[in-house]
């Protein structure tokens, strides 16, 4: 399944709270979890500001709905997001039995464009969710959205300097 112009909305709105994570001096990353009928159940941006460095919102994405719906709901639910997840959020997800990821800019992308910033390598290395959770269908990246990720990302490594 390809990602519908009816899917844009939900992007847009992962861009907007990684725009909000970025304003308040975090990461710009941001995520939805829409479920089957197409209702927005919960979103979150990134807080590893706070200093827990697993503050990614697509992880509480997936412990939110570990413990608010049932395996039924959760593998018909779809998770939204500015930037494809990291294998820890990858492996979240696949445990909890989410169904479909649509992302923004994959992780080659981030990678690429944080290694032309001079950002230090992260501890975590950026494989593709397909590489740790197999079974997720996996959409993106989305062309109409990528370069306002892009610029919410050396906003971010530009203001730190
Ligand atoms: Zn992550």
């Amino acid at each position: 399944m390809a990602v519908k112009d009816s899917e844009l909305p939900y992007l847009r709105r992962c861009v907007e709270l990684a725009a909000e994570a970025l304003d308040a001096g975090d990461e710009p990353f941001g995520s939805v979890l829409v479920g089957a009928e197409g209702a927005v159940l919960a979103e979150d941006h990134n807080r590893v500001a706070s200093g827990d460095r697993t503050r990614h919102p697509e992880f509480e994405l997936a412990r939110w709905s570990a413990a608010h719906l049932t395996p039924e709901q959760r593998a018909a639910a779809t998770v939204y997001t500015s930037g494809e997840h990291c294998p820890m959020c990858a492996a979240a997800h696949a445990w909890v039995g989410l169904g479909r990821i649509v992302y923004v800019a994959s992780s080659a992308q981030l990678t690429a464009w944080l290694t032309k910033l001079g950002v230090p390598a992260a501890p975590v290395r950026a494989l593709p969710v397909n590489d740790i959770a197999p079974g997720v269908v996996v959409e993106g990246p989305v062309a109409e959205l990528t370069d306002e990720v892009h610029a919410l990302h050396v906003r971010f490594h530009r203001q730190r300097g």
